[in-house]
């Protein structure tokens, strides 16, 4: 077997809000039960450009080389070294890590929210040549499962997670306000339970990706009336489901006006800067109306999404609009902050 011994890689590090570097750093040092990983593809999220931006209200990845001020977790990549107390994997391996390390004694952890665990770390630094994990966060890739679909397992996730919770059934309708790549990720997962899709979307080339992906009918809501159209569709009720894959206070409060009695609705991202919805009580009252936020996933998500992918049940190669070095990370957060990118991805 080849030794791996190689001490430097090149590795993003945040000093400050868009004090972003591309340096040398050590390689992470691996405990007996970790594996190294060469990171191969790792999608930008959201959150890492709001932590490149600086606009969290507490800054969750301490900036500067520590912890390299980034989240960076939808990677996945090969294994180039296992610690001595691995057993099931080994070099070679393509993997993609479950990035949620719960305490597994808190009270979220014993009901099954590993998720919302109170002292959960994460498995992050994906912004980097190699990163390192626990053996027993990693899921091994399906051999017909590409590493730029891979780094979608993580956001998969997410989305199967707020799909569980709707749990739309055939010939329901589900209305998915915001087609972003979390939005028409969405489309394809609830289009697989067999309900009606309908997405609302003010950008018509991604209402227009939403109808390849499947979509029944798409609107815009700057030029149609979102809530007109949904009752149209659903005999005058409202849709079963409303997944809000946008933090817009705007697109929030339109969901109360879509959605049918007893219907849910899943807030399913989040709000920046914070903002209070006004929505009149009484229509969740009187409407039975289930008001739920989804966020995050636990390990089942993850090895469903991975199976989804093996099975070609969806496809999120499409959702990549741009794809850069590491070197060019910067111009790939840029991108994303603009609104104009679909999924940005990074191969380091
Ligand atoms: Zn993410
Ligand atoms: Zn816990």
């Amino acid at each position: 077997m080849q030794i791996f011994d190689k001490k430097k890689m090149k590795a993003a590090v945040l000093y400050g809000p868009t004090d972003l570097h591309i340096e040398e750093v050590d390689i992470p040092e691996i405990k007996p039960d970790e594996v190294l990983i060469r990171v191969r593809a790792i999608g930008i999220c959201p959150s890492d450009v709001r932590s490149y931006l600086g606009i969290y209200k507490r800054q969750m990845y301490p900036w500067g080389k520590e912890s390299y001020g980034l989240s960076g977790h939808e990677w996945c990549g090969d294994i180039v070294k296992v610690g001595e107390a691995v057993k099931d994997f080994s070099v070679g391996d393509r993997v993609v890590p479950e990035i949620i390390v719960p305490c597994g004694s808190c009270k979220y952890c014993g009901m099954g929210f590993t998720h919302l665990c109170k002292n959960k770390g994460n498995i992050t630094r994906g912004y980097a040549e190699y990163a390192k994990s626990p053996a027993k966060a990693l899921f091994k890739l399906p051999n017909n499962v590409s590493f730029i679909e891979a780094a979608f397992s993580e956001p998969i996730a997410v989305c199967l997670h707020a799909n569980d919770i709707i749990s739309a059934k055939p010939g329901q309708t589900v209305l998915i306000i915001g087609g972003g790549p979390m939005g028409l990720i969405h489309v394809q997962v609830t289009k697989l339970s067999g309900a009606q899709v309908i997405v609302s979307e003010v950008v018509e080339s991604r209402l227009k990706m939403a109808k390849d992906f499947g979509a029944d009918i798409t609107l815009n809501p700057a030029k149609e009336d979102m809530a007109r159209i949904v009752k149209d569709q659903t005999g005058g009720y409202g849709a079963d489901a409303v997944i809000v894959a946008t933090g817009s206070k705007a697109a929030i409060e339109s969901a109360f006006k879509a959605v049918r009695s007893a219907g849910t609705i899943v807030l399913f991202g989040g709000t920046y800067p914070p903002a209070n919805i006004e929505v009149d009580p009484n229509i969740i009252h009187y409407g039975e109306i289930n008001v739920t936020g989804s966020y995050d996933h636990v390990p089942h998500h993850i090895e469903r999404g991975l199976k989804l992918l093996e099975m070609k049940k969806l496809n999120v190669e499409k959702l990549v609009s741009n794809t850069f070095p590491l070197e060019q990370l910067k111009d790939g957060f840029e991108l994303v902050k603009s609104g104009y990118a679909l999924k940005v991805q990074v191969k380091p």
